[in-house]
């Protein structure tokens, strides 16, 4: 900010300063002509550089005194004035710099680690406020004296820019063998570039974490990826290609998708496969789709562009279950195993911040991560809490944190699951303690999931009691729904279906296929899924077969299902016969947990076409029940069935599981596959616009992880708009269980409202 503000304040001669204050807000005193103050002000709020927002602009206005000779850039105090502070996320490389790295001329030539005040990393390299280059990783690397005259030149659009550098005082890239020793080579990446394009596997440390990277026209490269992490049999990687032409050529790639692909956030962006995609298919195997990113920093470009391939393997560089490594030594001792070379360099990444993932879902984004490019961009929300400021801890799986000061929400990046690993747990403690550094907050109440035994709850329950504040204990969906009414900012009640894997109800069972009543700070339950039994508990998550026996043993007797499974879903049962038995054993005892899951029932959908007998990674089983839909038509006649049970409305999951199997012989598994899955949707958009009629309420929103698919998303819109309802979804926060923290944060802000009035 402060160099754009020097320059017009210049321009229209004006004296004084500018200064960064301690929570990101920017003081500036300028004397002159009042014509000309008028003029500046004006352009401070027309011209402002792409990645400024402004919060407020305040003018006072004084008499002249005539104090100042020059205008210049003064120190930054600790002083704060803003609710809140505000900090920007990563930055892509701009053009500009891009330009400058591939000119032969230009002193940034080949330089990986270019960058101006316009682009470059911001989060993940800055310690603490205010944002000075002292408080950043790059504290280490003290200007040479041609940075340092760009760094003073008012002209330059490196003025005063807090993390450039060159070949000469910059960041150093080395490669290093498997082993750890260093190679010597005359430029490590074109060396790199060069290990890739033979089929090697490399560790690249990046901006905000570590990727592993190979070729992706080569099966076999892929394969030796996929063998090495053991326990990536399926779960699909992310590429990252050149430029948007060559994404092309394995790719469609619409409007809405190339904006965000091309933007500052550089997201990875899910894009369909097209005719022409001729990349291996372990890359995203059995998907209609794959992770696309483009080059988010010169390190990226000078890589790619020494590379045949359109696009190579870019996937988290992290041993299983752990979060990404970061610091060199974690990133050779973990990595090891993983990667054949690494390519490291000294700086240090401060936070560890993931890349983001979008899916453009009916012409909208939905984001899936929200992370890199995004973090801490915050949230506003028509809830005020009138405290110091909330601490939300998120869930369990796919954890982020909240941090709510005033009507801000700050989602931190994403941390990953929690549930006894040790190293996430060890994140999850930093990225608490960095959030409440950056936004300033020392939290008066704590928020945590309704869930006794979640990791987040313990820590919260501590929290509490350490900092002697107030815990308050939030349902899973309903998190999902008063995030969804935020965002859409929304002051009514409204009914909303909360579609996704698991979450613990108010019941202790466990919930995921609700209609609910929702406010910021109560819901009730008007309508869900037919509760069905799961036998071992979690087990049938990771083996939906186990689920779908359970759905159909309530409609099938034992003897004719035992022959439907042994003849067809035999590989399903991870024993075979013998877990079959067992399975029955528990149906008969009536030994089971119930559940209302949706992801249970697309899961099972997805066994019963035996497009996924075997979960291994999260949401698997449905994620290719939609990739297999949409390869497919939806011409087959079944319809959902809800009926009135004890007040509520029940959707009977075991009659639509039933009716796709009496028709597995008569059509294709894409079609029963578009049309199970309709059906689904039309039973959930159903029971939710019966809710709605029954309870007045002209809106209906749709969350939680199942608002991920395309086709489901797309009927229930459809349904509720053409019942003259209003359709609310999510466009700023993720839809899943990485925007709970956010939910968290507000229903607590609401409830403390409620209990002061
Ligand atoms: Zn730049
Ligand atoms: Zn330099
Ligand atoms: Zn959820």
């Amino acid at each position: 900010m402060r160099p754009f503000v020097y320059r017009i304040a210049v321009k229209w001669r004006l004296t004084g300063y500018v200064l960064n204050l301690g929570d990101a807000g920017v003081r500036i005193i300028v004397e002159g002509e009042r014509k000309a103050i008028e003029n500046f002000i004006r352009e401070l709020k027309e011209e402002k550089p792409p990645m400024a927002r402004y919060e407020k602009i305040e003018v006072n206005w004084k008499p002249h005194q005539g104090r100042f000779k020059t205008f210049n850039i003064r120190a930054s105090t600790k002083e704060t004035i803003l609710k809140s502070s505000y900090i920007p996320p990563d930055i892509s490389i701009c053009e500009k710099c891009l330009s400058d790295i591939l000119n032969p001329a230009d002193r940034h030539y080949n330089y990986a680690f270019t960058c101006c005040a316009d682009c470059g990393p911001r989060f993940t390299s800055i310690i603490e406020l205010p944002y000075d280059r002292m408080r950043t990783t790059m504290n280490e690397f003290p200007l040479c004296r041609d940075c340092e005259q760009e760094y003073r030149n008012p002209l330059d659009r490196r003025y005063h820019a807090q993390g450039i550098c060159c070949p000469k005082c910059g960041p150093k890239l080395t490669l290093y063998d498997r082993k750890g020793n260093p190679i010597s080579c005359e430029d490590p990446l074109k060396e790199a570039a060069k290990l890739i394009e033979e089929g090697e596997i490399l560790a690249i440390k990046g901006i905000g974490g570590t990727h592993l990277a190979t070729l992706t026209t080569d099966d076999e490269c892929v394969l030796e990826l996929r063998r090495r992490k053991r326990k990536r049999k399926y779960k699909p990687f992310a590429i990252m290609s050149l430029n948007i032409g060559k994404v092309r050529e394995y790719a469609l790639v619409n409007e809405y998708e190339e904006e965000i692909l091309t933007s500052f956030r550089r997201p990875i962006v899910l894009l369909k496969k097209s005719e022409n995609y001729n990349l291996s298919e372990w890359i995203s195997p059995g998907l209609h789709n794959v992770g696309v990113m483009l080059p988010y920093s010169g390190l990226h470009y000078l890589i790619l562009q020494e590379i045949n391939d359109p696009a190579i393997v870019m996937t988290s560089g992290n041993s299983t279950d752990n979060p990404m490594a970061i610091t060199d030594e974690k990133i050779i001792s973990q990595l090891s195993h993983l990667a054949d070379y690494f390519l490291l360099h000294n700086r240090e990444i401060y936070q560890r911040c993931d890349d983001s993932v979008v899916k453009v879902i009916n012409g909208k984004p939905k984001i899936i991560r929200r992370s890199r490019g995004y973090v801490p961009e915050p949230i506003d929300t028509p809830i005020e809490h009138r405290g110091e400021g909330i601490l939300a801890v998120g869930p369990e799986l796919t954890a982020t944190v909240t941090i709510m000061k005033g009507n801000r929400c700050f989602p931190s990046q994403h941390i990953g699951n929690l549930s006894g690993n040790l190293e996430t747990i060890e994140f999850h403690r930093n990225v608490v303690n960095q959030m409440m550094k950056l936004t300033l907050v020392k939290p008066d109440a704590v928020a945590c999931d309704l869930h006794p035994n979640f990791y987040t709850t313990r820590y919260a329950e501590e929290f509490a009691q350490n900092h002697k504040i107030e815990l308050i204990r939030i349902q899973h969906h309903h998190a999902h729904a008063a995030k969804l009414m935020a965002e859409n900012n929304i002051n009514e009640p409204i009914v909303c279906i909360t579609s996704d894997g698991v979450g613990y109800g108010l019941d202790r069972t466990i919930w995921g296929g609700e209609i609910l009543l929702a406010t910021y700070s109560s819901i009730q339950r008007l309508a869900h899924l037919k509760p069905q039994p799961m036998p071992g508990g979690d087990v049938c998550t990771k083996y939906p077969t186990r689920m779908l026996t359970a759905i159909l043993s309530e409609t099938i007797p034992e003897d004719k299902l035992r022959e439907i499974l042994t003849k067809n879903h035999l590989n399903g049962f991870k024993h075979g016969i013998q877990e079959m038995n067992v399975v029955f054993n528990l149906l008969r005892k009536k030994n089971y947990i119930t559940t209302t899951s949706s992801g249970r029932v697309l899961d099972s959908i997805s066994a019963l076409l035996k497009i996924c007998l075997e979960k291994t990674y999260q949401g698997e089983p449905a994620i290719r029940l939609e990739s297999t839909a949409a390869r497919g038509k939806d011409t087959v006649k079944i319809t959902p069935e809800i009926n009135k049970r004890n007040g509520k409305y029940i959707f009977d999951t075991t009659k639509l599981l039933h009716d796709i199997l009496e028709k597995v012989n008569q059509y294709k598994v894409q079609d029963l596959a578009a049309s199970g899955q309709r059906a689904f949707a039309e039973g959930l958009a159903q029971m939710a616009i019966i809710a709605a009629e029954e309870t007045g309420i002209k809106i209906v929103g749709f969350t939680g992880g199942v608002a991920y698919n395309e086709a489901i998303n797309r009927i229930i819109s459809k349904q509720v708009k053409e019942n003259k309802l209003r359709f609310i979804e999510h466009k700023k926060t993720p839809p899943g269980d990485a925007g709970i923290s956010i939910g968290q944060a507000i229903i607590a802000a609401a409830k403390l409202n409620d209990t002061n009035e």
